[in-house]
């Protein structure tokens, strides 16, 4: 493995390589804390060269490369299956490339987070739609896209993350570069259009896992975030799994533009509750399922009209209420 290493020291810089025992333990470990194999080496690029660079080699030398953006995979994903392997770090590439107000597309490196994208879009009044996963505040955009994510808010009313993908950029297993989309036009000066150029070739490395190549560059759509929201949060009838599917059906049939509905089993709210998951919930006397939905509007009318109706299809079902505040219960709030 020496001779990789050194040739990989033409790549990048030493400080962003190590094959040290610490670093490649800790890299050999995602947020599921399952050993499963410690990688060989770690290296951590900053651009797509490199990253073509990286794969030549690997490719030549038939190594394993395992992308890893944040490492919050449940699943094993960006850690080695088995000893060896080089570990490509991501975090690096987490710039804002750009953000094209007129057609709502942001291009951004795949390495940022959520988080820091949507940090920086609310200064222009604007949101990605879907947030990327519930770990969204940390786990990359190129995660999410290699995961098909959806749950970090805003997926009833936008779908999962690759719904608002545009184009990517991506680096094969034999280091080619090559984009999709409308970007994949060499005459198209910036991304603006997914579809339209014979097969989705985006729509390949959707949910790859980073099998088929790395994401370097990401292009997505964004929305203007409504100015008004509510947020409620519902103690259901005890065993209302049923129920809560009939509710979701019927916001559905109805066209009811939620941005966010979910349902929470009890036993899931009973056991989290007392194992300090839901510490919003600890104070309950009572410990069902629970119902919460977020709904936003461009005006104070259109929100009540819409509330009115989701709140009298769920009070319907005998349940209750929790409250407006956060310290009520409210975890949609
Ligand atoms: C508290 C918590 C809540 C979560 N909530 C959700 C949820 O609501 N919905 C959901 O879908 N998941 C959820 N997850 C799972 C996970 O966080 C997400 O799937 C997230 O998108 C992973 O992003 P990441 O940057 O951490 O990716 P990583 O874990 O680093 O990588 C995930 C996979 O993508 C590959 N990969 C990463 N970056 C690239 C790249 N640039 N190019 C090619 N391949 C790449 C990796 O090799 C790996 O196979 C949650 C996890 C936790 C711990």
């Amino acid at each position: 493995m020496s001779e990789v290493y050194k040739k990989l020291e033409k790549v990048v810089s030493k400080e962003f390589l190590s094959n040290d025992i610490y670093v490649r333990h800790a890299y050999s470990r995602n947020v599921d804390l399952v050993l499963q194999g410690v990688p060989d080496i770690i290296i951590r690029p900053i651009d797509a060269k490199e990253i073509s660079e990286i794969l030549k080699i690997a490719n030549e030398e038939n190594i394993a490369v395992i992308p890893r953006g944040a490492g919050i995979c449940e699943f094993g994903g960006s850690k080695p299956i088995g000893d060896g392997g080089i570990v490509l770090d991501m975090k690096r590439m987490n710039n804002i490339i750009n953000l094209d107000e007129d057609n709502l597309i942001t291009t951004v490196e795949a390495g940022i987070s959520w988080g820091k994208l949507n940090e920086y879009l609310c200064r222009f009044g604007l949101y990605t739609g879907c947030m990327g996963p519930g770990s969204g505040m940390s786990a990359s955009v190129g995660g999410g896209i290699s995961h098909h994510s959806v749950g970090g808010g805003g997926c009833a009313k936008y779908g999962a993350c690759t719904n608002q993908l545009i184009s990517l950029e991506v680096v094969l297993p034999t280091g080619e570069i090559i984009e999709t989309g409308s970007q994949a036009n060499k005459y198209s000066k910036l991304p603006f259009n997914r579809f339209g150029n014979g097969p989705d070739l985006a729509g390949l490395f959707c949910g790859d896992n980073g099998i088929f190549g790395v994401k370097t560059k990401i292009s997505l759509q964004v929305f203007p975030k409504p100015e008004f929201a509510e947020y409620k949060t519902f103690l259901m009838p005890r065993k209302s799994a049923v129920t809560a599917a009939q509710i979701m059906n019927e916001i559905r049939q109805k066209g009811i533009d939620v941005y966010d509905a979910m349902f929470i089993p009890d036993v899931v709210v009973a056991i989290g509750s007392d194992q300090g998951f839901f510490p919003l919930w600890e104070h309950l006397k009572r410990r069902r399922g629970m119902f919460f939905y977020t709904i936003e509007a461009n005006s104070e009318v259109e929100l009540n009209e819409n509330v009115k109706k989701l709140d009298d299809m769920i009070l319907n079902k005998k349940s209750e209420n929790l409250g407006p505040e956060i310290s009520d219960g409210n975890i949609a709030k």
